[in-house]
């Protein structure tokens, strides 16, 4: 196999050269911007605690995120870099002794499920290529109460919707056709997560959740059962008429659109209906990504700032969408958002979407401007 060296944040270390997807090794420099937001948001994290955090790499490849957590945030005390695979394992070895980490980092070559239950850690990340479900129970039993965890998926589309059958069977939850699909996913990856953590009496509290590319990050504290019950409150269903695009919330309401009974007003649920970011974390992240010199900062900058400013609203209106149903052009964004703003809504953009935006107007008073 033959290797280059990279850097990234400020780490260097070898990957394997070729194709990404066929590598033995996998390495996706696209994903640079979720491992360096990753980075704050750990710091985040540790900045909150005044313990040493041991953090787990379950699915290390290249060992990429590990060296980077060992090397860039301040209050982590072990690293645990771990992949199932031969050629990873030696390569990770390679890696942690070109950055001189031999004393902070461990490299483990198990399979992640069992080693996640033989062991207890403070923050861990799951990042593996395509859906972290088969995962998720093992990594609630090995979070450590009060401990931190960072999860990609990128089998967004069976997520997303293209694939319901895919996304019952994996998720438990079959998604509906809806514009507001991306926020979709992310909410049903999110509800397994939180069902996941509340079998090992643990709750799950996301705190920053963004799409990027092809793939979905969610962040989360772990916290007690204490607060599980009104976790567990905020379940409820989504509900989506694909003739006007009205949508409501909560109660199932399948077959019961508000503006007609001809219309097609489709259910889906439970899922989780609170929160999925916050504004106090997220401030704190974008805080520490201004003092950092990553080559991506200026879209990282972007994309959190957004972030922070959509913390209220639940689920997007895709204004091209409502475009298409009602026949209007789409409007200018900012001048969309000041005209709601003037009658009394709050309307911010959204990171799930360049067309959407996210008010607590509803369908009709949008409508009222629009058309
Ligand atoms: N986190 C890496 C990319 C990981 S790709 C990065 O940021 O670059 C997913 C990795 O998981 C692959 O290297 C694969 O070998 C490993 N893997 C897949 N299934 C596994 C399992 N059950 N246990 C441990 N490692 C596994």
């Amino acid at each position: 196999m033959k290797f280059k060296q990279i850097k990234e944040g400020e780490v260097k270390f070898f990957v394997p050269v070729g194709r990404k997807y066929d590598a033995a090794i996998f390495y996706n420099e696209d994903a640079e911007l979720t491992r360096d937001i990753s980075v704050c948001a750990l710091q985040v994290f540790a900045d909150s605690t005044d313990k040493k955090i041991n953090v787990c790499d379950a699915l290390s490849a290249s060992g990429v995120r590990g060296l980077r957590y060992a090397k860039e945030v301040k209050g982590v005390g072990k690293v645990f870099m771990n992949d199932v695979t031969q050629s990873a394992a030696k390569l990770m070895k390679k890696n942690i002794s070109l950055n001189k980490l031999q004393k902070k980092c461990t490299v483990t070559r198990s399979e992640a499920s069992q080693l996640l239950r033989q062991n207890i850690y403070g923050a861990i990340d799951l990042d593996p290529f395509g859906p972290p479900v088969q995962f998720l129970d093992s990594t609630a039993k090995s979070a450590f109460h009060k401990g931190f965890v960072m999860i990609t998926a990128t089998d967004t589309s069976a997520l997303a919707g293209a694939f319901p059958a895919a996304c019952l069977r994996k998720y438990g939850i079959k998604p509906i056709k809806t514009e507001f699909y991306s926020e979709l996913g992310m909410r049903i990856l999110i509800t397994a997560i939180i069902f996941a953590f509340a079998r090992y009496n643990k709750t799950f509290v996301p705190v920053m959740a963004f799409p990027h590319t092809h793939y979905y990050r969610v962040f989360g504290r772990v916290e007690h059962d204490n607060i599980l019950d009104d976790t567990l409150k905020k379940m409820g269903y989504v509900n989506y008429c694909s003739f006007c695009g009205e949508r409501s919330f909560g109660k199932n309401q399948e077959n019961h659109c508000v503006n007609g009974k001809e219309h097609l007003m489709r259910s889906c649920g439970p899922i989780y209906l609170g929160p999925i970011n916050d504004a106090d974390f997220i401030e704190k992240v974008l805080a520490d990504l201004r003092k950092r010199d990553f080559k991506k900062r200026k879209e990282e900058l972007k994309l959190i700032d957004t972030l922070k400013n959509e913390t209220d609203y639940l689920f997007y209106y895709d204004l091209h969408h409502l475009g298409k149903i009602y026949k209007f052009s789409v409007p200018k964004f900012d001048e969309l958002i000041n005209k709601l703003e003037s009658r009394g809504f709050k309307a911010v953009r959204s990171v799930f979407s360049d067309k959407a935006i996210r008010t607590n107007a509803k369908l009709k008073d949008i409508l009222g401007i629009l058309c």
